[in-house]
């Protein structure tokens, strides 16, 4: 391999930039170039790209976001797309790929590389942790991390005015942000996709749960089967007027800001391997790590939605259990 692409697709995540930079480097340390394409998918086909060196990804690894763009790109879905993308890339003498992005990004990478019988390599890049071959994705630390700053602020005016606050964290599919977050700051409850649960489930767990605790917190993901935090908050404050009932919907900060050690550490680790796996001949795989150790995982089975295992009803237990 003489020179590896690489970019970052879908919705951005906290380390990616820390990826990006792990890739660079792993490859200069190997001698091999490294260009970045600009914009996912969208770089490849629109010949968009710049080449890296040591010097163009220095101080990035503490800063959020991607400094090689993110984009949704329609046209890859297409077999033209592809083959521009691919003419693309063999025109600039590039033999190999790492992506960097969740399901949909893995997706395009997989029918590519089997299209084309070109080696590609991905990362798991998502706030979601919504993919198979790796316990945790890179992103996913610092967005729950940013929750749960964010519900302890809540939490602060919450108790003060014992408010009950319905708060909406990400996860259109997945519940594992709002599971997580939810455990750590101490949530009366979650309302997850996975978990099937209802307004009816919610106002039961709070019937059981302490009654002499001043504020309380119900953590919903924003895919859950009610309709989101405002639903859940208008049924609650039908059931308990005596509560002064809030929503907070957190949004987009979720996906900004510095990434936590967790992300870095896991984003350079693995980004190395990426490129060390593409050296021995890996592809259609994408690099993970599970109990600490690292673990190559088929396209087509990273990106199998095995929520429901990693969410498992322990954890939902547990939740009960700390706030019975
Ligand atoms: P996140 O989960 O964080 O949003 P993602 O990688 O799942 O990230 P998507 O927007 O679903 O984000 O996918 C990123 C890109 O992957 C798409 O814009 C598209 O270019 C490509 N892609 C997705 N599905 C396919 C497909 N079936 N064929 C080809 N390309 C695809």
């Amino acid at each position: 391999i003489k020179n590896i692409g690489v970019l970052t697709s879908g919705g951005d995540s906290p380390g990616m930039n820390a990826a990006i930079r792990a890739v660079v480097r792993g490859s200069i340390y190997y001698d091999i170039e490294v260009t970045g394409f600009l914009r996912g998918y969208e770089g490849l086909i629109n010949n968009d790209f710049i080449p890296m060196d040591r010097k163009s990804v220095a101080n990035i690894i503490q800063r959020g976001g991607t400094i090689l763009k993110t984009a949704r790109s329609e046209a890859f879905k297409t077999v033209e797309g592809r083959k521009t993308a691919y003419e693309n890339l063999k025109a600039n003498g590039i033999d190999a790929l790492v992506v960097i992005g969740g399901d949909g990004t893995f997706t395009g990478a997989n029918v590519f590389s089997k299209e084309f019988n070109f080696p590609i390599v991905g990362l798991p890049g998502t706030i979601d942790n919504d993919l198979a071959g790796t316990d945790f994705t890179i992103g996913y630390d610092s967005a729950i991390n940013t929750v749960v700053d964010a519900v302890d602020r809540i939490r602060d005016t919450a108790e003060s005015h014992d408010r009950l606050f319905i708060v909406e964290v990400m996860g259109r599919d997945s519940g594992l942000i709002a599971l997580r977050s939810g455990i750590g700051v101490g949530a009366e409850a979650i309302m997850i996709p996975e978990a099937n649960m209802n307004a009816d489930d919610i106002l039961h767990k709070l019937e059981h749960s302490r009654k002499d605790k001043a504020s309380k917190i119900i953590i919903v993901a924003e895919g859950d089967d009610t309709g989101g935090a405002f639903k859940v908050g208008e049924i609650l404050q039908e059931k308990y007027p005596h509560y002064d009932t809030k929503v907070s919907v957190l949004g987009h900060i979720q996906r900004g800001g510095k990434p936590t050690c967790m992300d870095r550490v896991l984003a350079s680790r693995l980004g190395v391997v990426a490129v060390e796996g593409l050296i021995q001949g890996e592809s259609g795989v994408m690099v993970g790590q599970i109990n600490r150790e690292i673990v190559f995982t088929p396209f087509d089975h990273a990106i199998k939605h095995i929520n429901a295992e990693k969410v498992s009803s322990k954890w939902l237990k547990l939740i009960d259990i700390l706030s019975f």
